[in-house]
C-alpha cells in the first residue's frame, strides 16, 4: 500500500484516456459525469505528488470517423473532423471537471478555436505543466486520417514526457484476447519488436512506431481500477510495460 510521502517513479507524463473509457454503457450516456469524477480525483492525487499530467483525450464514445465512413456514408475526412470535435467535448468536460476538484487545467486545441481553448503552442504547454497545471490536448493532431492514440504518441514526445500512461479497459496486454481465452496470459513487459511480431495491437501503427522511433514507453493499464494511475506512477507492478 502506497503512502502519501511515496516517491513517484515520474517527473512528467502524458495520459491517454479513449473516448470509451469516459462512456456508461448502462445509461448509454457518452460522458459519465462519474468517471469523469473518479479521473479528476486521480488526476488531482498525482498532481499533489508533484507529477507534471497532460492528457490526450480520445473521441470514440461520441464519433469516429471510420466508422461513420462505413456506417453513414459520411465522406472520411469530414468524418474525421466531426471525431477531432468530439475530443473537444470530451476535453472540455474533463476541465470542467478537474477545476470542480480544484485542479488548474488549461485546454490546448489542435484546431484553433479561440472561444473556447487555447491553441496548442508546444513551449506554453511545456511552461503550462512547470507551473503545475494540468494540459488537456485535444482535437487530436488536427489532421484527419489520424488517431488520437496517434496525437498522445506526438504530445508526449513534444513535452518531454517520460511515458504514455494508456488507460484501457483491459488491466495490460495479453497473449491473446483475455475476453475470449480463459488461459491468456498478461505480460508485464514487452519489447517493442516483440509486441509488433506478435501483432498485440498496442497502439495503431503509425503512433506505435512513433513511440518506438523516439523510444517512448507506453504503460497500458485499466483505469477501471481505483487508484490505478496513482499506482503507475509511484512505478507498482501494474498493467504492461512497452519499452
Ligand atoms: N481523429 C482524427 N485525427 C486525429 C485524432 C482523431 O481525425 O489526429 C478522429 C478520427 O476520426 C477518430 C476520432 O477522431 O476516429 C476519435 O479519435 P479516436 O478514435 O482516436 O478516439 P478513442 O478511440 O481514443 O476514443
Amino acid at each position: 500500500m502506497s503512502t502519501a510521502s511515496a516517491t513517484p517513479k515520474y517527473k512528467r507524463v502524458l495520459l491517454k484516456i479513449s473516448g470509451e473509457a469516459l462512456k456508461n454503457y448502462q445509461t448509454g450516456e457518452p460522458i459519465d459525469a462519474g468517471v469523469l469524477k473518479r479521473l479528476a480525483e486521480d488526476i488531482k492525487e498525482i498532481r499533489k505528488l508533484g507529477v507534471q499530467i497532460s492528457v490526450v483525450v480520445g473521441g470514440g464514445n461520441i464519433f469516429r470517423g471510420l466508422a461513420g465512413a462505413n456506417n453513414k456514408g459520411t465522406d472520411r475526412t469530414t468524418g474525421d473532423n466531426m471525431g477531432m470535435l468530439a475530443t473537444v467535448i470530451n476535453g472540455l468536460a474533463l476541465m470542467d471537471a478537474l477545476e470542480k476538484n480544484g485542479v488548474e487545467v488549461r485546454v490546448q486545441t489542435a484546431i484553433p478555436m479561440d472561444k473556447i481553448a487555447e491553441p496548442f503552442i508546444q513551449r506554453r504547454a511545456v511552461r503550462h505543466l512547470e507551473k503545475g497545471r494540468a494540459v488537456v490536448f485535444v482535437a487530436g493532431t488536427g489532421n484527419p486520417y489520424c488517431t488520437t492514440d496517434y496525437a498522445a504518441a506526438l504530445r508526449a514526445n513534444e513535452v518531454n514526457a517520460e511515458i504514455i500512461l494508456k488507460a484501457t479497459k483491459v488491466d495490460g496486454i495479453y497473449d491473446k484476447d483475455p475476453m475470449k481465452h480463459a488461459d491468456a496470459v498478461k505480460y508485464a513487459h514487452i519489447g517493442y519488436e516483440e509486441a509488433l511480431m506478435k501483432r498485440l495491437g498496442v497502439m495503431d501503427a503509425e503512433a506505435f512506431a512513433l513511440c518506438q522511433t523516439n523510444k517512448m514507453p507506453i504503460l497500458v493499464f485499466s483505469m477501471n481500477e481505483p487508484g490505478s494511475i496513482r499506482r503507475a506512477i509511484l512505478g507498482e507492478t501494474i498493467g504492461t510495460i512497452v519499452n
